[in-house]
């Protein structure tokens, strides 16, 4: 009867053990099921609004979201914002922008990954390249990429400045004005280079700061009319055009004037 008895026992020991076999292999299957980390909702636009319309601009910030899933925790989260084939002009410089962000929120399983980058004001216009990558505790990563146009913060467009002006009399000015961070102040700097003043002429040099009218407007029509003493010797004046944003950003737009003798 004893020996009876053990042949089963035998039998449901074979069994464990192959269920044991079974239920390992499930296991050690698990391992490579854990997947690379998921990045979903992947936005980003102009800092100030939250903005998902993909364009920022210069002097100002860029928000970025996005959503994470990592199966095993988030071990790091990289961001990359650079420019392919963007002309640096003078006093500009190029913009390689790259952060590691280990922050211990991010370190989890399903973080939201939410930051706010300055955009420098002295880099070029243009189409950026944004690359965000997720790395995982166990080395895995997934990144996913966008473009980014990102703008003037302050632009002139409709300029109609007049070419000459008889001294005594005034000129016209006149442009549009677009700054997103609303307008501070416009300043006006005329001056000549060089001209020697005859007998009863002074010297004319111009300097005038507009704000009636214009500060705090995000787009508006600059329009002014400037006079010329009748004592400013002919020849020709440089003119400078310099908006000023409430961010301290400015923009501006040099040209020339001649002033004549009626
Ligand atoms: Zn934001
Ligand atoms: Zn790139
Ligand atoms: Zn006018
Ligand atoms: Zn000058």
């Amino acid at each position: 009867m004893k020996t009876i008895r053990r042949k089963p026992n035998f039998k449901f020991l074979a069994i464990i053990a192959f269920l044991g076999l079974f239920l390992q292999s499930c296991s050690e299957d698990d391992d490579p099921i854990l997947k690379a980390p998921t990045i979903s909702n992947f936005e980003y636009g102009e800092g100030s609004a939250h903005s998902t319309e993909q364009v920022a601009y210069k002097g100002s910030d860029i928000h970025l979201e996005a959503e994470i899933n990592a199966e095993a925790s988030v071990k790091s989260i990289t961001l990359s914002i650079h420019a392919h084939d963007l002309t640096i002009a003078d006093g500009e410089v190029a913009w390689d922008f790259e952060q590691v962000f280990t922050d211990s929120k991010y370190l989890v399983i399903n973080p939201t990954f939410h930051e706010h980058i300055d955009v420098p004001a002295n880099i070029p216009a243009g189409e950026y390249h944004i690359e965000l990558t997720v790395t995982d505790e166990l080395g895995n990563s997934t990144e996913v990429e966008g473009h980014i146009h990102i703008l003037d913060s302050i632009t002139l467009s409709d300029i109609s400045i007049d070419t000459t002006v008889v001294r005594g009399e005034d000129f016209h000015v006149e442009f549009l004005i677009n700054a997103v961070n609303k307008i501070h102040n416009i300043s006006v700097d005329v001056h000549a280079h060089g001209i020697v003043p005859g007998p009863g002429e002074v010297i004319w040099d111009f300097e005038q700061t507009f704000t009636e009218g214009y500060r705090e407007q995000t787009e508006v029509e600059f329009h002014e009319h400037i006079d010329v003493p009748i004592t400013a010797p002919a020849g020709e004046y440089h003119i400078i055009f310099t908006v000023e944003d409430e961010k301290g950003n400015t923009k501006a737009y040099e040209t020339h004037i001649d002033v004549t003798v009626s």
